[in-house]
């Protein structure tokens, strides 16, 4: 599939699953390598890292676990910077080494929001792993750890990213078409 409708948008084949599933191992590798001996604990950011989680998951061969937590700053196809409440952290994470996952990194105003409110709550460390990087718009000063891809400042839907609620299925990435 080349080119995609989502409700007024039209999107075209952007980044291939092969290519994004080649990405993740080798990002999950340098996890492995990372936390050797140690039992990170995942907490992937729904809705949008649903499927990044699963295949970075599949490729962890070291002790660990994995818990959700929902956030959103968007609305459409812009940033409204708008945050909303973290829901879902209420486990205890004292102590451990916390991994957050993202499908995509864009202003980093999730990620700041995250890495306050993670932080307050005592982890030994936090790394942030994520799937997209548009570096040309993130100017926080939050260290990302792992990016699987940079892309341009372009809107995209596919592998667990949404427009307007669909699009989340597509196996491939997709960029809008202007
Ligand atoms: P930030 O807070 O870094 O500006 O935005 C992060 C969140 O906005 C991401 O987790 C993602 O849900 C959403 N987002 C940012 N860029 C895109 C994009 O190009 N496409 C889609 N579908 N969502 C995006
Ligand atoms: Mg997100």
């Amino acid at each position: 599939m080349n080119q995609v409708q989502l409700k007024d948008k039209k999107f075209s084949l952007f980044i291939e699953e092969e290519r994004i599933l080649a990405s993740i191992v080798a990002l999950a590798e340098k996890i492995n390598i990372d936390y050797k001996d140690k039992n990170p604990l995942f907490i992937g950011v729904l809705n949008g890292s649903f499927m990044f989680a699963s295949d970075l998951l599949k490729n962890i061969s070291l002790d660990c676990e994995i818990s959700f937590v929902k956030i959103s700053s968007y609305d459409g196809t812009s940033s409204t910077g708008k945050i909303n409440n973290l829901i879902g952290l209420n486990q205890d994470i004292s102590g451990r080494d916390v991994i957050v996952l993202e499908d995509i990194v864009d202003t980093g105003n999730t990620i700041e929001n995250l890495y306050n409110t993670i932080i307050a709550k005592n982890p030994n460390s936090i790394k942030f792993a994520t799937l997209l990087l548009k570096p040309d718009v993130y100017k926080k000063s939050i260290k990302l750890d792992y990016v699987a891809i940079s892309i341009a400042n372009d809107f995209i839907v596919g592998y667990g990213l949404d427009y307007d609620g669909l699009g989340r299925n597509l196996r491939d990435i997709y960029k809008i078409t202007k």
